[in-house]
This record gives structure tokens, sequence and C-alpha cells, in this order.
């Protein structure tokens, strides 16, 4: 059932969103090489502390088939997409790292993500991070009012394969509030004028999350981290965004 907020409920996820969005930014800053993506959980773990709000993807399940989320972060690098458990690794100098956090305020999620290199970048890292970015933008430029969940979708598949990326089959961003995952489930592929109706009070994540080669993924033995088949490069960037009379408003950017 697609959610509908209220003026207040709007609020409750704008300051949800705010505090999602600093939390990633002190994450952000706490990147180097020589950190584990462990410690950068525990920099989340206090960040979310110090703001007030709790995890929520730390004892997440999908159904019943997988054991709970562990963390309060996901932490991909490389050729991990997503849902990548934080733990030893080290970062290194041009490691392509992706980070996805979501912060429950008063009962109602902020859920975002973003990619960065680790250290000085390449060419070719750029590139997929600047495609990725912007491929979060293209979509959400459509998430107005009268458009289709299909419109979205399309627009991010259309940006990135005009780049020579390629996007994820089977994962995407989703409707948020209460929950993390509400209906409709947004692809980052489709057919435009296809899916759900977009109306005001809608929130949704919309979460590109972009291949440097082929699209297929398997899941790694964790029965969480999700890795480029071909263990390419890949990127992952997310906002909680509103649909509003005005048009979209992005809920977790600072
Ligand atoms: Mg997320
Ligand atoms: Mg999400």
């Amino acid at each position: 059932m697609i959610v509908l907020k209220s003026k207040k409920e709007l609020e409750l996820m704008r300051r949800a969103g705010q505090i999602n969005a600093q939390v990633l930014q002190i994450i952000r800053e706490a990147v180097r090489p020589g950190v584990t993506t462990a410690e950068l959980n525990v920099v989340a773990e206090q960040a979310q502390a110090k703001f007030g709000v709790t995890p929520v993807f730390k004892g997440y399940t999908f159904g019943s088939k997988k054991p709970p989320f562990p963390t309060t972060i996901t932490a991909c690098v490389n050729e991990e997409l997503v849902h990548g458990i934080p733990g030893k690794r080290y970062l290194q100098e041009g490691d392509l790292l992706s980070v996805d956090c979501a912060s429950r305020y008063e009962g109602y999620i902020g859920d975002s993500a973003f990619s960065m290199v680790v250290g000085s970048s390449s060419p070719e890292i750029d590139d997929l991070l600047a495609v990725t970015e912007r491929a979060l933008y293209v979509g959400i430029e459509q998430c107005h009012s009268g458009n289709r969940v299909g419109d979205v979708a399309a627009a991010i598949q259309r940006y990135v394969e005009a780049n020579g990326f390629n996007v994820v089959r089977g994962y995407g961003g989703h409707g948020v509030g209460r929950t993390m995952h509400e209906e409709p489930h947004v692809p980052n592929h489709g057919e435009p004028g296809k899916g759900a109706l977009l109306r005001p009070g809608m929130t949704f994540a919309i979460e590109p999350m972009v291949l440097q080669g082929d699209h297929q993924v398997v899941t790694l033995s964790d029965q969480w981290t999700v890795v480029a088949k071909d263990r390419m490069l890949t990127a992952h960037f997310e906002h909680t965004v509103a649909i509003t009379d005005n048009g979209p408003e992005i809920l977790t950017s600072l």
C-alpha cells in the first residue's frame, strides 16, 4: 500500500532526512586510507547517538531467509554494489567506497547513500562517480505529481546507459516513511508511463546503483553483500525525496 504523508509527517521526515545527511557527512569526513569499514560503522553509531536517532539497518531482515543485518551502515568497496557488511577490511588509496545509512527520528526514516574515492582518484573512478550521482538527480527531476514510477526508472536507465555504464536489475529505490521499505519499489530500469502514479505526500528513496561492466550481480556467502559478477567497479547514490505540489523536495541533502 502506498502511504501519503500528512504535513506533520513530512516535517518529521524532513528532520529525519536532515539528520541522516549530517550522519553521512560525518562518515565521509572519517574516510581515509588505513581506516576499516568497521571503524566507519562506529563513527556512524556515535553520530546517530549524538543526534538522538536510531539505526534502521541494524537487525533488519528481508523476509525470513536472511540473518538480521548486523550494523548501522552498509559499506561497499569497489565491486561491492550494495548491502556490504562493515568489517576488518582496511580502505586503501584509490578504493571506491559506497556507504548507505538510514536514521529513524520520532518514528520516521531518512535513507541516503553516497560513493566516493579513498584518497586520490583516477579518471575511471571520477567518471563512474559523476555519472551515478548525476543519474540520481536525473531520476529526482522526474519525481513530479502526475508522473509514474516508470518515468523515474526509465530516466535513470537511459542516462546511465547513454554514458556507457549499466544499472542493476532487482535492486532499487522504494517508498519510505515509518518503515524503510514501503510500496512502491522504484527500479533503476523500466518504461516511461508505467507503474504507480506519483502524488503529493509520497516519499521515496531514489537510488541508482551503477555498474561499470555488465549488470549481473551475485550475493556473497554472508547472504547480504551484492557484488558485480564480473568484479568491475560499482557506485551508488541515494536521496529520500518527497513529492510536493511544487515538485520534488530532497529531504536528505544538507
Ligand atoms: Mg539506503
Ligand atoms: Mg534505500
